[in-house]
C-alpha cells in the first residue's frame, strides 16, 4: 500500500473547512487540482461540466476503462461542530461526507502515482453540484466526458447507521428516483373583508394537500413505493387587509423507478388540474431537482462483492433501495456502474445533520475498496 494517510486525513480537513454550494466548488476544485497534479496523472482536466476535474492514468494498452466518481458539493446547513477544521464559512458545511469521498479519490490518485496499471485506463472524476441534481448531466454533456466510453463507472456513500466499513451493496435499484414537484395556483386578489370578490386558492391548496398525500405509499418492501412529502407551501402575503389570490405547494415525488415516477407526476398533475378547474384556478407545475434511480449493473456488483471479501471487510445485502436520490443513477443509466454503501458506523449523526462529520477511518477503506477494482480489472 502506498498511500500517505495522514496528508490525505490532513487534505479531507482542509476540505471540510472551505465547504461551498453546488455550482460554486471554485475552492474545493482548485485544491483537488493541486492535489491530483502531484500525482503525476496522464491527463489532468478540469472546467468539466462547471468545477468538475477529470484525471486519468492511462497504461498504454488495451483494456477496460473504469471511471470512479466523487462529489465536490456541500450544503447550506450552518455547522455546529467545534473542532479545528470546522467550516469557515456561515451557513455552508460539509454534512454529506463530499468531502471524505473526494480525498478517497485522492488517495487513488496517490496509489495510481506509484502503481500505474498495467492495462486500459482509470479516471477519476469529480463532480459539482450532486445535492441539486444537476451536476451529473453537466458532466455527460460536457464533451470532456461525453466522448469517454466507460467499461465501468464506480462510486461510494459513506452511510450513518452501519458499522464502520461494513460494505452496503443491492443489485438493480439502489437508490430512489426523486423529483421535487412545484405546484403554483393562481387566483386573484380581493379585500379582505370581501373574499368573494377574488378568487382565495386556499381551499385548492388544502385539497391538494389531502389528496394528494392520499396517493402516498410508503412502503420501501413494495414495488409500488410511493412517497409524497410535502416540503413547503405558501399561500397569499402577510397583508391583513387582503384576501390571498395565489399560492405554491411544493412536494417531492419518490418511487423506485423513473416510469412508476413519471406516472405518479401526471397523476398528481391531474388531480392538480381538476382541483384547479372547480375553484376557477390558473394552475403550472414545475419540476426541480430530479434524480433518477441508480441503477447497479449485477457484474459491477459482483466485482465489489470481490472487493469486500479481498479486504475482510463485511458485505450486506440490501433488502430493498435507499429512498434517497442520488445524481448517480444517471451514470447508471448510460454506463454499467455500481453505487456501494459504505458504513459510517451506527453512532454518529445523520448525513445532512448540522453536526455530522465524515468519519476520517473510512478514508483507507475506500482507497482500500477502489484500489482493489483497479486490480481487479486490469491485471
Ligand atoms: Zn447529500
Ligand atoms: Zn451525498
Amino acid at each position: 500500500m502506498t498511500i500517505e494517510l495522514n496528508k490525505l486525513i490532513n487534505f479531507r480537513k482542509h476540505l471540510h473547512s472551505i465547504p461551498e454550494l453546488s455550482n460554486n466548488e471554485k475552492l474545493t476544485s482548485r485544491a483537488i487540482m493541486e492535489f491530483l497534479s502531484s500525482c503525476k496523472p496522464t491527463e489532468l482536466l478540469s472546467d468539466v461540466g462547471g468545477f468538475g476535474i477529470i484525471a486519468t492514468w492511462d497504461s498504454g494498452q488495451f483494456g477496460k476503462e473504469i471511471v470512479f466518481r466523487s462529489e465536490l458539493d456541500a450544503l447550506p446547513i450552518e455547522e455546529l461542530n467545534e473542532f479545528e477544521y470546522r467550516s469557515q464559512f456561515k451557513r455552508v458545511s460539509h454534512k454529506c461526507g463530499h468531502d471524505g469521498h473526494s480525498a478517497i479519490l485522492c488517495g487513488v490518485a496517490q496509489y495510481l502515482n506509484i502503481h500505474n496499471p498495467n492495462k486500459g485506463k482509470i479516471r477519476l472524476l469529480f463532480q459539482s453540484s450532486e445535492e441539486i441534481g444537476t451536476g451529473a448531466k453537466a458532466i455527460l454533456d460536457d464533451k470532456k466526458f461525453s466522448e469517454l466510453k466507460p467499461d465501468f463507472i464506480f462510486a461510494l456513500h459513506n452511510l450513518p447507521g452501519y458499522s464502520l466499513n461494513e460494505i452496503i451493496v443491492k443489485n438493480n435499484i439502489f437508490t430512489a428516483s426523486v423529483n421535487s414537484m412545484i405546484i403554483d395556483l393562481y387566483g386573484k386578489e380581493s379585500h379582505a373583508a370581501e373574499p368573494e370578490q377574488g378568487i382565495n386558492p386556499a381551499l385548492a391548496v388544502s385539497e391538494i394537500l389531502c389528496e394528494c398525500i392520499s396517493m402516498d405509499n410508503n412502503k420501501p418492501e413494495q414495488d409500488d413505493m410511493k412517497v409524497i412529502t410535502p416540503v413547503f407551501v405558501e399561500l397569499g402575503e402577510k397583508a391583513y387587509g387582503i384576501s390571498a389570490g395565489k399560492a405554491s405547494v411544493h412536494f417531492t415525488l419518490r418511487a423506485w423507478d423513473d416510469t412508476i415516477l413519471r406516472g405518479l407526476e401526471n397523476e398528481i398533475e391531474k388531480v392538480c388540474k381538476r382541483i384547479a378547474t372547480d375553484h376557477r384556478l390558473k394552475i403550472k407545475f414545475k419540476y426541480l431537482q430530479t434524480f433518477y434511480a441508480s441503477n447497479n449493473d449485477s457484474e459491477a456488483v459482483d466485482i465489489i462483492r470481490t472487493s469486500g471479501n479481498n479486504l475482510g471487510l463485511k458485505v450486506t445485502e440490501k433488502e430493498y433501495p435507499f429512498k434517497w436520490g442520488e445524481d448517480f443513477g444517471l451514470f447508471t443509466s448510460r454506463f454499467k456502474g455500481c453505487m456501494l454503501g459504505l458504513g459510517a458506523s451506527e453512532n454518529i449523526p445523520a448525513l445532512h445533520n448540522p453536526d455530522y462529520d465524515f468519519p476520517d477511518e473510512l478514508i483507507e477503506t475506500g482507497v482500500n475498496i477502489f484500489t482493489d477494482i483497479i486490480n481487479q480489472l486490469t491485471n
